[in-house]
């Protein structure tokens, strides 16, 4: 095989946010940087493509903040929604750090705007991307391009030569060929297995093959499972990742954003059976919208159906898709394909455990079911008046957790306890070191910022010493 003339101080594999802010940052401190990229130009940049924000701790409002938001109330947040399942000691380090993001990622040209309506209440505590996620990226390429950073493109790393935790050289495809570059040391940011179905049903079973995957086909953990096939301790459980319910109708891969469904809050959700299977209100959206692509993954053929009237058809941000639609639930089950004596039955019976209240979507108002299982806790509302409308939805799998363990200075540590020589990870690849379970939007990038810069800068220490 050959390999490239030039052997790089930091080798970055990945072409996202983290391994972006990582290569951004060895080659500050004066690295020299090569970044291998499996995608093509144009649609480098994996998950982070489709993001739109980032959840920063900041001590006062901003022109595009509208108030504080403290470390602390960060870590609440973050230990409310893993339920604990996080390393204190990390995501503490993490979100300490996040609060030099928002002036290091401005430096590095990413530029901000308020929040969007309609975008889960985030006003305060999450930064949006001015243009959304690709043009963050591009301004972060624009950035690495100036000051000396080499991309290549369609290089996806397929082996790496790595004894005893000390990383030597890295073989990807270069036009089909093998292709070797050697490097002092390295930085994996190459996001996490969510598109590798067959990995995915190691875990999930059959299952798997019904998951729609928001983001990039490339993320298939081709280098999470060489690092952990090659001595890297693991961490995280390989069932948690951020899955969320989308149209059904979304294509397999890379539907993004505007697949998303949430419109949970103003109905009631159905199985293929017709039947109701979770508490649709039970608590603000920002707080349940990551459940339900678990939720549907766990029923029948991992398909549901969001059910409401015409009461709701303007009250959320819509999709891609148009809803199915049909003047009564009958016509609306036929045209679903459910059967409509069961979807009937649902709906009366739902209509008839719905007790008056001050309807208020933005609070949780007192408009509930009662003597109905499982319950709706709030918003609750006859379903009665037509036209009826249904979007039929499936898990859509954001990013998985599975991860390398690392320290605070982004460094792998090895199955034996020892830290890796020479090799560091930051992003989704490492994301299980913060996120055990649950999610709290905008923490993605967050994690990939912060980690990526840290990674960037370590990997140039240890070569430079
Ligand atoms: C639809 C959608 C919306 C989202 N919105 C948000 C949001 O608003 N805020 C937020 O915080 N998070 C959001 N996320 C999550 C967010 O995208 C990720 O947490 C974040 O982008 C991860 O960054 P990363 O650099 O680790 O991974 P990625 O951005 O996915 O980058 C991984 C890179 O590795 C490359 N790669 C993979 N395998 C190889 C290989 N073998 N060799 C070479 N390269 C390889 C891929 O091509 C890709 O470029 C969203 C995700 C999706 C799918």
């Amino acid at each position: 095989m050959k390999f490239l003339p030039k052997t790089y101080d930091v080798l970055v594999i990945g072409g996202g946010n983290a391994a972006l802010c990582a290569a951004i940052s060895a080659r500050r401190e004066g690295a020299s940087v090569l970044v291998l990229e499996a995608a093509s130009k144009f649609y480098r940049g994996g998950n982070t493509r489709h993001t739109r924000n980032m959840r920063c701790a900041h001590d006062a409002a901003t022109d595009t903040l509208t108030g504080p938001y403290p470390e602390e109330e960060l870590w609440d947040d973050l230990l409310r929604v893993t339920e604990g399942e996080t390393n204190e000691e990390l995501a503490r380090h993490m979100i300490h750090e996040s609060k030099e993001m928002l002036t290091w990622i401005a430096e590095q040209g990413v530029r901000f705007q308020p929040s969007l309506g309609g975008t889960l209440s985030l006003g305060r505590t999450n930064s949006f991307f001015l243009g959304g996620g690709r043009a963050m990226l591009n301004a972060l390429y624009r950035t690495a391009a100036k000051l000396g950073v080499e991309v290549r493109y369609d290089a996806e790393v397929v082996d790496l030569d790595i004894t005893d935790g000390f990383f030597q050289s890295a073989t990807f495809k270069q036009q089909g060929k093998p292709c070797g570059v050697k490097a002092a040391s390295m930085v994996a940011a190459a996001g996490g297995f969510e598109s590798n179905i067959p990995w995915m049903k190691e875990y999930w079973g059959d299952a798997a093959e019904n998951f729609l995957i928001r983001g990039t086909a490339n993320n298939r953990g081709t280098i999470l499972r060489l690092l952990l096939d090659k001595g890297v301790e693991a961490v995280g459980e390989p069932t948690q990742c951020h899955a969320v319910a989308i149209d059904a109708r979304a294509p397999k891969y890379d539907g993004g954003i505007v697949t998303r469904l949430d419109c949970v809050v103003f109905g009631i959700v159905v199985n293929k059976n017709a039947r109701r299977f979770y508490d649709e209100g039970e608590d603000v959206w920002p707080k349940r919208y990551a459940i339900w692509g678990r939720l549907v993954a766990a029923q029948p053929d991992q398909i549901a159906y969001i059910v409401f009237d015409a009461k709701s058809l303007e009250m959320f941000m819509p999709s891609a898709y148009l809803p199915f639609t049909a003047s009564t639930v009958h016509e609306l089950a036929v045209a679903l394909g459910l059967d409509p004596a069961a979807l009937e039955t649902t709906v009366q019976d739902f209509n008839a455990s719905v007790r008056a209240g001050s309807f208020d979507h933005t609070i949780l108002d007192d408009c509930r079911t009662e003597g109905l299982q499982p319950p709706k806790s709030h918003w609750a509302r006859k379903i009665d008046t037509p036209p009826f409308y249904a979007y039929p939805v499936r898990p859509g799998i954001t990013f998985t957790y599975l991860s390398v363990r690392v320290n605070k200075e982004a460094r792998m540590v090895m199955a034996d306890g020892r830290l890796a020589a020479n090799m560091f990870a930051a992003g989704e690849i490492m994301s299980g070191n913060v996120l055990g379970k649950g999610y709290a939007a905008g923490i993605g990038m967050t994690i990939g910022s912060v980690f990526g810069r840290i990674a960037g800068r370590e990997a140039w220490r240890v070569v430079r010493n």
